[in-house]
């Protein structure tokens, strides 16, 4: 058999990476350690109640296009479903609710913004001043604001502590993994002028109907009709090079001669699968270690009775940041899933008492509804649920590519921690699966799909390249 192309890590990042190699009539192989797809963003077997679950609650927003073309790609894109309207908890009162309406971006969120009780005029005022800052910045103030914390920036924008905990925070924690202290300003910058500012479909939150799991069964016989497989439970020990090639990957299970390698995993796994030769040849692998994680917890709570008929929830201020709403399940029970991000202090926690801190924001969220105690409870801790995105972290991210003239030639890196522009999310991980599979087709440019075309206004208020 003729040397393979082999991906390392079957989540979406490897993923995507081989769906794009075999859609180009390139076989390949994807070794995967663990015995299902997906990687972080997929579902496990609960042993305690034998239930299929999602390992937390992946959001897809409309800015998404790579991730949107992977799915398309894999058939999958109707089962996800679209929600344009978005709830901000206000107790006592009923939630704020934030909706696309149809004004051309950026005041597609203008109409409804303007009704948000929970904040004074003088906060909505300021909070619409900061983003049309923003906007004038353009995209290139991304370049500039990698070394100091969006705090800092919001600080300077007139933003003050009732700004942050009841509009920026709950924005920027869920999309970046750190709060606004922490996190870089060019990381959460993006997240605004993408996310919030660019194009009104940019803003609506995609959520799978099923389990994230089932999102990937079609990619076993895509990749099998292109002449390549997919094997789980693999285990990648090592990656051998001669000179500025990899030769041969070594596997719990024997070894492969390999043309190109797609490294798909994160950061700390591919450090385990370089010798230190192979790093002095290559850059992009001296610096993995320097990259840190961020933890994510969700929380799925299963009640005896339905309490609201709400799809989700933000709860501003209060450690629980989100609420989503699965609904009645197969056993008859009322499903909730809470999520909370940059989740330090709760990785301490046993259930019990993540359970109690959960419930009591729920309550605080919803005074009217009679939520009795859950019946079960699931916690799921992801302790390096994604990179942190600290001031800094531009500079040590890789590009997928080894650099021209020096390096490993045919390994090309992938995941979310790449150098992609992108926080760490599933549309990064597949931004950077598409870059590494046209790296190994030789093509010149990254793979990707257009991003939403920025609306007029957007572009005439300042949001331009
Ligand atoms: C709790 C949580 C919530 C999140 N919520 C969202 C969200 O709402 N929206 C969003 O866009 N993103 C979200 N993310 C981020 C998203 O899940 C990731 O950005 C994305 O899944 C990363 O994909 P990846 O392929 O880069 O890495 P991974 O998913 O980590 O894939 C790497 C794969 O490599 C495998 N592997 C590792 N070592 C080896 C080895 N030696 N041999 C073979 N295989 C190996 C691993 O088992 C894994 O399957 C969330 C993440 C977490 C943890």
């Amino acid at each position: 058999m003729s040397a393979a192309t082999v991906v390392v890590g079957g989540g979406i990042a490897g993923l995507a990476a081989a769906i794009r190699l075999a859609d180009a009539g390139r076989p390949v192989v994807v070794l995967e350690t663990r015995p299902r797809l997906g990687g972080r963003a997929t579902s496990f077997e609960d042993p305690r109640s034998g239930r299929l679950l999602d390992n937390c609650q992946h959001v897809v927003l409309g800015c998404c296009t790579n991730l949107l073309d992977f799915y398309e790609r894999l058939g999958v894109l109707d089962e996800i479903e679209w929600h344009r309207r978005f709830f901000w908890a206000n107790p006592p009162h009923p939630p704020d609710r934030l909706a696309i309406g149809g004004l051309p971006a950026p005041l597609h969120l203008a109409a409804d913004f303007l009704r948000q009780r929970r904040l004074t005029w003088s906060e909505r005022r300021r909070i619409a001043s900061a983003l049309r800052r923003m906007l004038a910045m353009g995209r290139s103030a991304r370049l500039r604001e990698t070394d100091r914390p969006f705090a800092d920036l919001l600080a300077e924008l007139g933003q003050g502590p009732r700004e942050l905990e009841q509009f920026w925070s709950p924005i920027i924690v869920s999309a970046c993994n750190l709060d606004v202290d922490d996190v870089a300003s060019s990381v959460a910058l993006q997240v605004v002028q993408e996310g919030f500012l660019a194009h009104p479909f940019a803003a609506a939150m995609g959520l799978a109907k099923g389990s994230l799991l089932s999102l990937y069964d079609p990619a076993t016989r895509i990749l099998r009709e292109a002449g390549g497989e997919i094997r789980t439970g693999v285990s990648v020990k090592s990656l051998v090079h001669e000179g500025d090639r990899i030769r041969r990957v070594v596997t719990d299970e024997g070894v492969i001669d390999c043309a190109a390698v797609v490294a798909a995993v994160p950061p700390d796994r591919l450090a385990k699968l370089c010798g230190s030769s192979l790093r002095d040849v290559d850059a992009r692998l001296s610096r993995l270690d320097s990259i840190e994680f961020s933890p994510i917890l969700g929380v799925h709570l299963f009640f005896e009775r339905p309490f609201t008929d709400l799809p989700h929830l933000v709860l501003p201020g209060r450690p629980t940041q989100w609420i989503f709403v699965k609904g009645v399940d197969g056993t008859g029970r009322f499903h909730v899933h809470a999520v909370v991000s940059a989740a330090f202090d709760w990785m301490s926690l046993d259930e019990a008492a993540i359970a109690e801190r959960v419930l009591e924001d729920l309550r605080w969220a919803m005074p009217d509804a009679t939520i009795d105690d859950p019946v079960e409870v699931r916690s799921v801790k992801e302790k390096r649920a994604t990179f942190a995105a600290r001031p800094g972290i531009d500079r040590l991210r890789p590009a997928a590519r080894s650099p021209v003239g020096g390096g490993i030639r045919n390994l090309h890196l992938a995941g979310d921690w790449c150098r992609t522009g992108w926080p760490a999310t599933m549309e990064g991980a597949v931004r950077s699966g598409y870059a590494a599979a046209a790296a190994v087709l030789g093509q010149e440019d990254d793979g990707l799909v257009d991003d939403l075309p920025t609306a007029r206004l957007s572009a005439l208020l300042g949001l331009t390249r």
